[in-house]
């Protein structure tokens, strides 16, 4: 018989107002669901709702505990807060959940839960509608669940790609772009001194030929770790420029504390003991700092990076292994020394 027939057949043998053939049908229905009656309590729980949170029905239906299968704290669920009409509580408990929306048929959102007895947190795609009796008075709210954490995870991953950089996972050159771009234009807006410090491996192309790449990828990861952990504040943020580059920007931060911390990464980093025989500056892995501390309202990104370049110059040509950070006015004098 052909699936349509047999559909017709099976809707020509249900008495018309068989609430036992509804119920049968939202039982086994595939999509995990529940409905609450209009005092709150729980009338169905189905099947593919017990296999999701791990809840049999009976330890649900007829109480108003169905947050236990979803949060380790008591808190109202989708349908309890449509059932109330509490709209502004679903705008603030699941705004910036994603995929929130709000219409006559129902609310739909996203939602981290704990699920205390799966044991694992899971993202759910929730909808949540009304049902009215004839008169029109909500009697019940249907609630569904769909498991998106897969693909919620899969979203964070590729969010986090296009940010990070593959090898060490610090933000990337793009990423750098972008948000120094605005530290530089919110420093100037709010006349705070903003630090750049750009730094670079000494002569990393010895390590590598003399080492082999593989053991290079693993000192720059070394490295990112590092200079990461050496970082406290966080407004402070450090991105890989580029080859064996990284930068590291530090909003609100004066000279002083600019050099504190270019000082404490370049011990950070000797601490650290790779051997690096072929290097002319030491005996193991070290980094040569150059820094710029820009304050006023004609902050420019592009000026900044290039005086923390003019400075980085200058601590290469005076022997590496060392850090020079200046003002932004001085950082010009710097550069036409050098040039
Ligand atoms: P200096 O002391 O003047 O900075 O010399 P240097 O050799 O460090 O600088 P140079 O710019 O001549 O060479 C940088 C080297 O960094 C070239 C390349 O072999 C290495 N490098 C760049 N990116 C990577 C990477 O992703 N992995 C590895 N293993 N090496 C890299
Ligand atoms: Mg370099
Ligand atoms: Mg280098």
């Amino acid at each position: 018989m052909q699936a349509l027939q047999k559909i017709q057949a099976v809707a020509r043998s249900i008495p018309s107002g068989d609430h036992g053939f509804a119920v049968s049908l939202m039982e086994h229905l595939i999509v995990p669901t529940f409905v609450i009656g209009a005092d709150g309590n729980v009338l169905i729980w189905n099947k593919a709702c017990e296999r999701l949170t791990g809840f049999a029905a009976d330890e649900v239906i007829g109480k108003n505990e169905h947050w236990r299968a979803f949060y380790d704290t008591p808190r109202p669920c989708l349908s309890d807060l449509l059932l109330q009409r509490r709209f502004n509580d679903i705008r603030a408990m699941y705004e910036g959940g994603g995929g929130y929306g709000l219409s006559d048929f129902g609310v739909s959102a996203e939602d981290w839960c704990v699920m205390p007895r799966v044991g694992e947190r899971l993202c759910l795609a929730i909808d949540a509608g009304p049902i009215y009796d004839t008169a029109g008075e909500l009697m019940a709210v249907v609630q569904t669940l769909r498991d998106v954490t897969a693909q919620k995870r899969a979203q964070i991953n590729l969010e986090a790609l296009a940010i990070r950089d593959g090898l060490t996972g610090l933000a990337n050159r793009r990423y750098f772009d972008v948000k120094f771009g605005e530290e530089t234009r919110r420093a100037a807006r709010d006349q705070l001194p903003l630090s750049l410090l750009m730094i670079d491996v000494d002569y990393f192309k010895l390590y590598n030929d003399t080492q082999g790449h593989q053991r290079g990828d693993e000192c720059l990861r070394a490295i990112a770790e590092r200079i990461s952990q050496t970082l406290w504040r966080e407004t402070d943020f450090a991105a890989r420029y580029g080859g064996e580059e990284f930068a590291v920007v530090m909003p609100n931060t004066p000279l002083s504390g600019a050099m504190l911390i270019a000082e404490r990464l370049r011990t950070a980093v000797e601490e650290l003991h790779i051997d690096h025989a072929a290097s002319l500056a030491a005996h193991c892995v070290t980094l040569s700092i150059g820094g710029v501390v820009g304050r006023g309202r004609d902050l420019e990104a592009e000026q900044l990076i290039a005086s923390a370049d003019a400075a980085l110059y200058c601590a290469k040509r005076n022997g590496r292994n060392r850090a020079v950070v200046t003002k932004f006015e001085d950082a010009r004098i710097m550069a036409a020394g050098a040039a």
